[in-house]
């Protein structure tokens, strides 16, 4: 086994670093220090959104890193107000400025809205600001089958990613069978609960990482890899960062993996996505 982070290849045929980093709640002020260690870890795929505020912080962070663009993977998102066409173009491109970058490898609709009804026409300005180059993939974030079956049906281009809340508590079956028989990888944002719900009680995980020697978050890490999940836990503890990047030297048991899937009980932890509008 090697302990290089595993790569998957998107249905565009663009490669993305199965374990990343987060920022989610990052304090603006914070993220560069907190970015620097993440890539002094090992990271090399971030992932925020400019909802979080702190696009610049992870840009300055990146720049002064020296670590060649092309082995760093930056993905932010659209928010909901920008969401439209002269408004996703200019908000994509505020985001591109302050991250200093003069492409992003991967740009979401952060979530569908549907209230507002505009994410056909959005995704439409998503694949224009995709053939510009910018956007060397675009996908979607927090869209259930309603609202990615009628994506497919209304465009052209298949999102690459649906970024879902989900861990072992939350599956989301239904979106993620859905997704991947058309082809879109899942990333599971929250993929530790985001400490809302004690999943590192659950006597299965403790008694996986016993076995392993591991930490339970590294064993839900590592089911996530092993379901096929793209996650990018966040910490802001240096140590915490390293622990969840050392979960490329062990692997878990087919019966283990079932036992933690079998933890599907609570629900999402955070928003409905029909109710962020
Ligand atoms: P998470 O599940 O990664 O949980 C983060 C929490 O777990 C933090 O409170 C942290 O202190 C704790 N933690 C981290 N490592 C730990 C460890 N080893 N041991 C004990 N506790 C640990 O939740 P998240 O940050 O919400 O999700 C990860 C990323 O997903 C975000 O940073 C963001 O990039 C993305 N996200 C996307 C959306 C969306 O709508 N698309 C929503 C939320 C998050």
């Amino acid at each position: 086994m090697t302990n290089t982070v595993p790569t998957l290849t998107l249905n565009d045929g663009h490669t993305i670093p199965q374990l990343g980093f987060g920022v989610f709640k990052v304090e603006p002020t914070e993220t560069t220090r907190i970015v620097t260690d993440a890539l002094s870890v090992g990271y090399r795929h971030i992932d925020t959104a400019a909802i979080y505020g702190n696009e610049q912080g992870v840009g300055d962070a990146l720049a002064a890193s020296g670590i060649d663009r092309s082995e760093l993977f930056v993905t932010t998102k659209l928010w909901n107000d920008r969401q439209g066409t002269q408004s996703a173009f200019d908000a994509f491109d505020e985001s591109l400025e302050k991250l200093g970058l003069d492409y992003v490898d991967l740009y979401l609709i952060h979530w569908p809205a549907p209230a507002n009804d505009r994410y056909i026409e959005s995704w439409k300005a998503l694949e224009q600001i995709h053939d510009s180059g910018r956007a060397r993939s675009i996908g979607v974030s927090n869209f259930l089958v309603p609202h990615l079956s009628r994506l497919l049906a209304e465009t052209d281009v298949v999102p690459v990613v649906n970024q879902i809340e989900l861990h072992p508590a939350h599956q989301q079956p239904e979106v993620t069978e859905y997704a991947r028989r058309h082809g879109i990888a899942i990333e599971a944002w929250g993929p530790l609960g985001q400490g809302k719900y004690p999943l590192f009680d659950e006597t299965v995980v403790a008694v996986a990482a016993e076995a392993h020697g591991k930490s339970p978050a590294q064993v839900i890490i590592r089911w996530h890899l092993q379901m096929g999940n793209i996650v990018f836990p966040k910490s802001n503890n240096r140590s915490r960062m390293a622990e969840n990047f050392d979960v490329l030297d062990f692997e878990l048991s087919k019966s283990e993996v079932a036992a933690i899937s079998a933890l599907e009980r609570v629900g999402r932890v955070s928003a409905h996505p029909n109710e962020v509008n």
